[in-house]
């Protein structure tokens, strides 16, 4: 079982204190590298997650002016900084990520609090210079209402600190569903928070089974915005489920992200930057590169550079320092990467780096090696599809009209990545692709002062920069005559 000072309580927390749920039932949290059972945290269900909704409907009878959500923010990101270490050290816990990148993640989550304490004043009210119809106008920013937030497991506490800094910033009480397998670093964020003297009901968290939890915050009347982060096929059953109701949706979904090199970019770079931003979480992120695509005069000598680079990475439990791959989440994750390079290599593709690994007894100690794969082609279904592993897949392209189409043909638009010397081509590259972030001559992925979203089936909304700020904002006018 777990230790921790920031896990005393472990349970769901509504109306501004910790509540144990009448309910037997529990989800049970364990550590994806060894199986250890880390907690049985008590389920909640839609009564609970009703009475957050309502809690946070009256929490909302007040307004809260911008200093005061400042100081919130702030106090937040304080909170989170301050214990960085020990929150990423539950984040490798429960989602097995190497411990550098559990804390990387923790400050990286500080960061979207801070960042909207510094910019809160984009929600001033503005006045418009025109005297129009002899009105003068002026644009109000307030809060939509009571907030739906759903995460997902791979990034527990990221996830979490784009959607929630937002909704504090417009003022926004907010109902938070974890996902499943990592709920225990929200609990140790909600210990935090419970420090920061928000109002009761403000900010509550609810850890259960997703469908009455998602149907309350799809359905009740107060919940008027529901944001989401995870699977494209979720997104649209949320889609449909907030139809009825005409709520506001922000949708952060799954992608397909391409990667890019032209026979003129610096291939050292390129190789480093993509195995950086390809292992992340064992390649268990939204904007993990899914398909490479190499220029077919360079295409041989990149693979081999990549390949030197993937030879070399250690696979492990996340919390062992030489770690650079923890485990996939589960064994079903583990099983959809070993269906994609079966397939691939079926039809046609060659392995250069990896080998086939033993499914997992269990559904934990999903470890799948660092693989690289050659002669990776369009049909395949590692190119159709996300597939949330560690395996560079590599395709070969000639010219650049053929592999803006095929890196265009996936109905995702989250990231892609452009490398080439040619500042023309880059442009021209980037301006034809139908993807929300492109990295020119960088893999990074989305950064808290930035607008970060999809198009396409990835979704709408925006998370971090100002963009994200209004994402909980309605506009009203006032025309005075
Ligand atoms: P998921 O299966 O869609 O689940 C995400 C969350 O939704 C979980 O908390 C899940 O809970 C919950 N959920 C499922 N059905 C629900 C329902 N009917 N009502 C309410 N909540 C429901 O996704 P995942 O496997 O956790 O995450 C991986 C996916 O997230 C990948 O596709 C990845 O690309 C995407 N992602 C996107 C971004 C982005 O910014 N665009 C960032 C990170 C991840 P249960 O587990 O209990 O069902």
């Amino acid at each position: 079982m777990i230790e921790s000072p920031l896990l005393k309580n472990i349970d769901s927390y509504i109306d501004g204190g910790w509540v144990s749920s009448p309910n037997t039932a529990a989800t049970t949290v364990r550590n994806p590298a060894t199986g250890e059972v880390l907690a049985e945290v008590p389920d909640v269900g839609a009564d609970e997650t009703t009475a957050a909704v309502l809690a946070g409907e009256r929490a909302m009878g007040q307004t809260f002016d911008l200093d005061t959500r400042r100081r919130w923010l702030n106090d937040i990101a304080d909170a989170i900084e301050s214990q960085q270490d020990e929150l990423g050290r539950i984040i490798t816990l429960e989602q097995g990520k190497p411990l550098k990148q559990g804390a990387g993640e923790a400050s990286y989550a500080a960061g979207f609090y801070r960042y909207a304490a510094e910019h809160l004043d984009e929600l001033e009210p503005e006045t418009l210079p025109e005297t129009v119809r002899d009105c003068r106008w002026s644009i109000r920013h307030t809060p939509t209402g009571v907030a739906g937030l759903i995460t997902p497991w791979n990034f527990p506490l990221a996830m979490l600190a784009k959607k929630l800094s937002a909704a504090i910033a417009a003022g926004c009480a907010s109902v938070t569903k974890p996902a499943p397998d990592t709920p225990l670093t929200a609990i140790a964020f909600w210990s935090l928070l419970d420090e920061i003297g928000l109002p009761a009901g403000m900010a509550s968290l609810v850890v259960g089974p997703a469908e009455p939890i998602g149907r309350v915050l799809c359905e009740h009347p107060a919940v008027r915005v529901v944001s989401f982060t995870g699977s494209t096929g979720v997104g649209k059953k949320l889609l449909e489920l907030t139809a009825p109701h005409v709520k506001k949706l922000s949708l952060e979904l799954g992608g397909n992200a391409p990667l890019i090199v032209f026979e003129d970019a610096d291939l050292e770079d390129a190789a480093d930057k993509l195995i950086t931003n390809k292992f992340r979480a064992s390649g268990q992120t939204c904007v993990c590169t899914n398909r490479v695509f190499a220029h077919e005069a360079i295409a041989d000598d990149f693979a081999q550079r990549v390949a030197e680079r993937v030879g070399k990475l250690r696979v492990g439990d996340g919390m062992d320092e030489h770690t650079d791959l923890g485990p996939l989440i589960n064994r079903v994750g583990f099983d959809k990467v070993a269906e994609h390079v079966r397939d691939a290599l079926g039809l046609g593709a060659t392995r250069i780096v990896g080998d086939e690994p033993p499914r997992p007894a269990e559904a934990w100690g999903a470890f799948y090696p660092p693989t690289v794969l050659v002669g990776v082609t369009t049909d395949m279904q590692m190119s159709r599809e996300e597939t949330f592993g560690p395996i560079v897949g590599i395709h070969r392209f000639e010219t650049e009209a053929e592999v803006i189409d095929a890196a265009n043909g996936t109905p995702y638009g989250l990231a892609a990545y452009v490398f080439t010397a040619d500042a023309d081509r880059a442009d021209r590259v980037a301006t034809s692709l139908r993807f929300g972030h492109v990295g020119i001559n960088t893999a990074t992925g989305p950064a808290p002062q930035a607008p970060f979203g999809g198009m396409k089936q990835s979704g709408f909304g925006r998370e971090g920069g100002i963009e994200g700020l209004f994402e909980f904002c309605e506009t009203q006018v006032l025309a005075r005559g």
